[in-house]
């Protein structure tokens, strides 16, 4: 049956009413910044200090958007008799965000839980070559990567934290075994715990094993990542 006159038209005013009866959902940015997801991929922030050099994240980007030159370098031994090691040091971390797609493969795939998303998004340039961030932008960003949200009431210690809270136990058991009367009368471990354990959030550089990514990121991967081993 052939659709009568004008009934096109009612229904497309139809949509129109109900349209401007709904709530409207128009974010009014810049005056006013979004509410963004809590795990929002706005940018890449490069936690130095984690990184070893093992280009597991350059390798594994599907866009080849991030530049990592390092070099090697000769590390005495730890105790004497011991062998030399080598190690890569970084000279250059840079991404191309101009390329990169957002897929978070680098974040994954990174063992040395040195990458993270910050949710920040202005970072828009009239220069395309802006947009390759060198690592001390890739560093800036860092510190605007949120806190992972609280730990359930009740919930296992993350293995992670475990680790690092034991190793500084270790740790101080050895400092006072060397000089007793300096470590004092304290309790096993007193002022020791802790001391491995994850910053609370992004407040500032910390070191090895003050990741400010918070709990979920931080530990022995983190305390013990220096920039040992992982030949590229
Ligand atoms: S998010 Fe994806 S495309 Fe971007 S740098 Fe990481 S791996 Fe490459
Ligand atoms: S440690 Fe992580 S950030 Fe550094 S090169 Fe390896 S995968 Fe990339």
């Amino acid at each position: 049956m052939a659709p009568l006159p004008g009934s096109g038209l009612a229904k497309g005013l139809a949509v129109t009413l109900r349209t401007m009866t709904r709530k409207t959902v128009t974010e009014q940015y810049p005056d006013a910044q979004p509410e963004l997801a809590p795990r929002t991929r706005g940018v890449i922030g490069l936690f130095e200090e984690n990184c070893t050099v093992c280009m597991l994240c350059a390798r594994e980007c599907p866009d080849w958007c991030i530049y990592i030159d390092s070099h090697k370098e000769t590390v005495p031994p730890a105790a004497p008799g011991g062998r030399e090691r080598s190690r890569n040091v970084l000279d250059r971390f840079a991404i191309d965000f101009s390329l990169c797609m957002y897929c978070g493969i680098c974040i994954e795939v990174c063992p040395f839980d040195a990458l993270f998303w910050s949710p920040e998004f202005e970072y828009a340039e009239t220069d395309i070559h802006e947009l390759t961030h060198e690592r001390d932008k890739l560093r800036e960003w860092m510190w605007t990567v949120p806190a992972p949200p609280a730990l359930d009431p009740g919930a296992e210690e993350p293995k992670e934290i475990a680790a690092a809270r034991k190793s500084a136990e270790k740790l101080a058991a050895a400092a006072r075994a060397e000089s007793p009367e300096a470590a004092g009368p304290g309790p096993a471990g007193s002022g020791a715990p802790g001391s491995g354990a994850p910053g609370p959030g992004p407040d500032g550089p910390g070191a090895a094993g003050s990741n400010p990514a918070g709990p979920g990121a931080a530990g022995p991967r983190a305390a013990g990542a220096g920039s040992e081993g992982g030949d590229a």
